[in-house]
């Protein structure tokens, strides 16, 4: 990861940590933060920790075939995480919510966004499955069937880059989906980006999940 900072971003960075921090007790440039900034500025900032046990990883059983932050061949980062799954493998909410985006989508197949308030972030499935099974609207509680991993002709990505098979595509994301625009580097469909993910709100999944 650090091979990719840009130092311009930092000082932003660091406030715009700061203040979801203080928010969610998510320190979200830790690397960057404790090489360079050890002051105690966050260890003062203890009222708050986040409730772990309210969230779940999406896939009961996984493995990361590409970690969030890593930079393609396009040379754009990869803004969520890659966990591989066999077509038709359950794909559950990782927190309660509510669903704010559920269709097609180039690139992802099925696409579905949950907006969770309570946590101020957004989170992203894709690679779903268009055939089976999907919820389209409403809440969602914690652990609940969303959809399914999707198959190849579904657009489960395992036809192009990078060839692995069908998975998921998980992202989180600071906010609510609405807050984000529908076209350039920051559009909320996005799954990989010009600009480190990191300084356009997005989070790494497995270290948001404990
Ligand atoms: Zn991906």
């Amino acid at each position: 990861m650090k091979s990719y900072i840009n130092y311009s971003y930092l000082s932003k960075n660091i406030i715009k940590s700061i203040y979801f921090f203080i928010n969610t007790g998510v320190l979200l440039t830790l690397p960057l933060i404790t090489s360079s900034c050890q002051t105690g500025l966050y260890t003062t900032s203890t009222s708050w920790t986040p409730n772990t046990g309210s969230l779940q990883y999406p896939l009961h059983d996984y493995q990361i075939i590409q970690e969030f932050g890593n930079r393609t061949s396009s040379g754009r980062y990869h803004a969520a995480e890659d966990a591989l799954g066999a077509p038709g493998t359950p794909v559950y909410a990782i927190a309660d919510g509510e669903i704010s985006y559920s269709g097609q989508m180039n690139g992802y197949g099925w696409l579905i966004i949950i907006d969770h308030p309570d946590l101020e972030v957004h989170s992203l499935y894709g690679h779903l499955s268009t055939r089976r099974f999907k919820v389209t609207e409403g809440f969602v509680v914690k652990g609940q069937l969303i959809s399914y991993l999707a198959d190849d002709d579904e657009d489960g990505s395992g036809g192009a880059y990078p060839n692995w098979g069908p998975h998921l595509h998980f992202g989180i994301r600071q906010g609510m989906k609405e807050d984000y625009p529908s076209t350039g580097d920051s559009r909320w469909t996005a799954g990989h980006t010009y600009s480190y993910p990191s300084t356009l709100g997005w989070i790494a999944p497995s270290e948001f999940i404990k």
